[in-house]
């Protein structure tokens, strides 16, 4: 039986030095815009690649566009999901065409939403003095997705935003994806998400052993990673993650 590790990156097998104490670091796992080291593998999630995922085949599955996750340090050499799933990767490194073709039918009727979604994220910042900077992310020369961050990863700012932002959107009547995470607020199009695109990549695995039986994991930490998970036979995530604090802060209703 053939192990596929499904992994989300940020937050999962690695984290940024502000939430990673230099005792507890064990390499670089990204590098910043200007070459630096930005993030960092502890001890514990070094153990957790070299003994539970040493026989698996990793796929990364990541938000991160092509450049950022060029900038990670670790060698991936199967398949990889970048984009939140707009962008699929085949074994060496080349764009999928299949997965090129769904996405752009996806995206070619949402860029104005996405480009007005932008605007107002703008305007709620200039217009409360929250400080917030805005960025529409494109895949394949289309916008997918408008992340917002605070320089300062201030949560007033960050709660003042989500809320105006999403009273717009009613007002509006934009039915673009939401979700957010730590610093991130991130308005996304509808068709984008990374369960897709793990279902896809699944679909061509499957065709691809034949015979042989594949074991899916899982890995994550965002409440937006739990469908991709979902899809797997096994599921982990980090103890303390936005996915754990969701499951317990919640009363679930249990049957
Ligand atoms: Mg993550």
């Amino acid at each position: 039986m053939q192990t596929i590790a499904f992994c989300d990156l940020d937050d999962t097998l690695f984290y940024t030095g502000r939430k990673l104490d230099e005792a507890l670091r064990s390499s670089t796992a990204a590098l910043d815009r200007i070459g630096e080291a930005h993030s960092f593998v502890s001890r514990h999630q070094a153990h957790l690649l070299g003994t539970l995922l040493a026989g698996a085949t990793l796929i990364p599955v990541t938000g991160r566009d092509p450049d950022a996750y060029g900038r990670v340090q670790m060698v991936f050499d199967s398949w990889a999901i970048l984009d939140h799933g707009a962008t699929v990767l085949r074994p060496g490194g080349l764009p999928d065409r299949v997965w090129q073709l769904v996405m752009r039918e996806a995206l070619e009727d949402q860029e104005q939403a996405l480009r007005l979604a932008a605007q107002a994220a703008g305007h709620i910042s200039d217009l409360m003095h929250l400080g917030c900077t805005v960025r529409l992310h494109e895949a394949g020369g289309l916008p997918m997705m408008v992340v917002v961050k605070h320089p300062y990863a201030l949560q007033n700012s960050l709660d003042t935003m989500s809320q105006q932002w999403a009273l717009w959107r009613q007002e509006a009547g934009v039915g673009l994806r939401f979700f957010a995470n730590g610093n991130n607020l991130t308005l996304i199009a509808r068709g984008v998400s990374k369960e897709a695109a793990v279902e896809y990549v699944l679909g061509q695995l499957r065709d691809d052993s034949e015979d042989q039986e594949l074991l899916t994991l899982g890995l994550g930490d965002s409440l937006a990673d739990a469908p991709f998970m979902n899809l797997c036979d096994f599921a982990l995530t980090p103890g303390d993650s936005q996915l754990m604090r969701g499951v317990l802060e919640n009363e679930l209703e249990q049957r």
